[in-house]
């Protein structure tokens, strides 16, 4: 599971989010999601890397659907699996974020390995460096809004 975040705006006749950018990456993407939903475990589809290029890098951010929700608290935005902020206010928590003080930085998470569970860990400065990743964001959304989902 993960969570994207992306430059949106408001469509005023549909009252839905629309993505600033759009790429066919999201589209081939969300078919290999379906692909990979009905597959067995050893199925040719895991192999199909996932969908990039330099648009989908550039201007959106995606994480591991915790790491998001850690990133949310983090710049102190109300924590959802989906939502929206105006650039301009997210680009200012994050930048409040990257200000190089003790508290600006964060510790890492040692990784635990369990008979049952793998938790990979996090580095030290993973959710500074994702800040200054979403503030890229935030600056690509300009006057519009970043949502996430
Ligand atoms: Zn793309």
């Amino acid at each position: 599971m993960s969570i994207t975040f992306t430059p949106s705006r408001l469509d005023a006749e549909t009252n839905t989010w629309e993505q600033l950018f759009t790429c066919d990456c999201f589209e081939k993407g969300s078919e290999l999601d379906k692909a990979r939903e009905g597959a067995g475990a050893d199925d040719e589809v895991w192999n199909v890397p996932y969908p990039s290029c330099e648009i989908c890098i550039n201007i959106n951010l995606n994480m591991a659907t915790g790491n998001a929700l850690d990133l949310l608290h983090w710049l102190g935005i109300t924590i959802d699996y989906s939502g929206e902020i105006k650039a301009a206010e997210l680009a200012a928590a994050c930048r409040r974020r990257l200000w190089d003080e003790p508290r600006n930085h964060d510790e890492g998470i040692p990784p635990v390995t369990t008979d049952k569970y793998v938790y990979l860990g996090r580095e030290a400065d993973y959710l500074r460096r994702r800040t200054a990743d979403l503030l890229r964001v935030a600056e690509e959304a300009g006057e519009h809004h970043v949502s996430w989902a």
